[in-house]
């Protein structure tokens, strides 16, 4: 059974997917007028976490994540920058891409943006002005009338005190006490450069909330599973959702919604405004390799406020490291006797499945996986290893690794040198070459590479 705590009931509850074996979601994906922080690419890690545990279990997954290539930022941004809308989210959305690569972040489905649907945005904004949930005002916006909708303010447990009713808020993005009626369309304004488009209601652009109800239900259906974000999100962004879709299509929208905390630097939330961010690539030119940088961000619990520090980054790289080594010497063991059971590899399997499939809990997880992972250590140092026992604990790792998306990563670790010159000072050493396969080891000490020659062979790992 799959718990996940969902905001709109501030509970968690068992999940169960309206298709058996089967998951829709929609992850509000980035807006690109500026390189992705860390804090963002925390965002889609927690997404790729959860869509590789339903995998892991099994389960098909369809992801849609949107790209905010029009919005009160992307087109401010763009005309201070002198270039053309497109030219300019381009050239961000491509880093995006390159982003998600580099952290080996699963692709989603489908990447609409939302300049591909403005005809769509203008269908749905249109049923809502039919239904009355909807009215155009003189400069040519259209606004959600958010008295009209019973259920305005139940994803953000909003005080119905506190909604302003009659009122309007012309910005996308605002806080709680200023919830009023909300742009679904802006009528063009001086100043936007002809940024704009046709509509019933005269020229304008859309609301950004319109952008992702409209596209997710163009893929995913009026009604589905999942709707991630990050906890900024919640209000205005998703309450405004429900109330669009669900006002125009008068179903239900979305069964569970998943909100990632905070990755936090100094105590303050990572943002451009605040200009306390990091970008993947500043991480790695200070030398990080991809898989640490993955790792930091997974292994805080998503409901969690994360801590940024480099110190961080650095254990992460140890866990990975040790990981690494476990894999290699388990590679090496030939012996045919040892005690199969020792290894309790099904149990931390178990365990393992166990912790993520309440509310993904990682910590629980990869605490049940060093725990096995010390214990083999343990058991190789004293050559209680059967070959036997040492594939279905490698076997093991591979699975883990379908989830952790860890230990393939060679951003920067290429074996093959080391390997090579293991081989060679094994050579050296059986030609009683012993000044050479001096040599080597000193060269791989000055690779920080720490060997040692079991009965089953020369291994090695990395120093600290
Ligand atoms: P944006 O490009 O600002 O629309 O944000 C893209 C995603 O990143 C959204 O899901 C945000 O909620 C999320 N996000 C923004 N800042 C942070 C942060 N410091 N920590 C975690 N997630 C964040
Ligand atoms: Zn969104």
């Amino acid at each position: 059974m799959i718990r996940f705590y969902n905001t709109l009931h501030r509970k968690s509850e068992e999940f169960t997917p309206i298709m058996p074996g089967e998951v829709k979601m929609y992850t509000c994906g980035p807006t690109v007028y500026n390189f992705a922080h860390i804090g963002n690419l925390r965002a889609y890690m927690f997404e790729d976490l959860l869509r590789r545990f339903l995998t892991f279990e099994k389960i098909s997954v369809t992801q849609v994540m949107n790209i905010t290539d029009i919005d009160d930022k992307t087109i401010r941004r763009s005309m201070e920058s002198g270039e053309t809308l497109e030219v300019f989210t381009q050239r961000y959305t491509n880093s995006f891409y390159d982003d998600l690569d580099t952290l080996n972040i699963q692709r989603a489905h489908h990447y609409p943006k939302a300049t591909e649907f403005i005809s769509h945005m203008i269908e749905v904004i249109q049923t809502l002005v039919d239904k009355g949930f909807a009215y155009r005002v003189e400069d040519g916006s259209v606004f959600f009338k958010v008295s009209s909708f019973a259920e305005y303010g139940k994803l953000a447990n909003l005080n119905p005190d506190q909604m302003r009713i009659g009122t309007r808020v012309v910005n996308d993005e605002y806080e709680k006490e200023e919830a009023r009626d909300f742009a679904l369309w802006k009528g063009k304004k001086e100043g936007e450069g002809d940024i704009h488009w046709d509509s019933p209601w005269g020229k304008g652009r859309p609301g950004w909330h319109i952008e992702c109800s409209v596209m997710a239900m163009h893929y995913l259906g009026a009604h589905f599973d999942i709707h991630c974000g990050g906890v900024d999100n919640i209000f205005p962004h998703h309450e405004n959702e429900i109330a669009q879709s669900q006002a125009a299509t008068g179903e239900p929208f979305v069964n569970y919604w998943l909100h990632n905390e905070h990755l936090l630097v100094d105590g303050e939330k990572m943002s451009k405004s605040a200009n306390n961010f990091y970008t993947l690539r500043d991480l790695l030119d200070k030398g990080f390799s991809p898989e640490a940088i993955r790792y930091t961000l997974i292994s805080t619990h998503y409901r969690q406020k994360l801590n940024f520090t480099f110190e961080k980054i650095k254990v992460s790289q140890k866990a990975i490291n040790r990981l690494r080594e476990l894999k290699r010497r388990l590679e090496s063991v030939k012996s045919t006797t040892g005690e199969t059971e020792l290894l309790k590899t099904d149990d931390m399997l178990k365990k393992f499945i166990e912790f993520l499939s309440d509310d993904l809990n990682i910590s629980g997880a990869l605490g049940a996986l060093f725990t096995w992972v010390n214990g083999i250590f343990a058991a190789l140092d004293v050559n209680r290893i059967s070959a036997e026992s040492a594939k279905k604990a490698l076997n093991a790792l591979t699975k883990i690794d379908e989830v952790l998306g860890v230990l393939d990563l060679q951003g920067n670790e290429d074996s093959s040198e080391i390997d090579a010159l293991i081989q060679q000072r094994t050579q050296a050493r059986k030609d009683k070459n012993w000044a050479l396969a001096d040599e080597i080891r000193n060269k791989l000490q000055s690779m920080n590479i720490i060997i040692e020659d079991t009965p089953d062979g020369t291994i090695w790992k990395k120093g600290s």
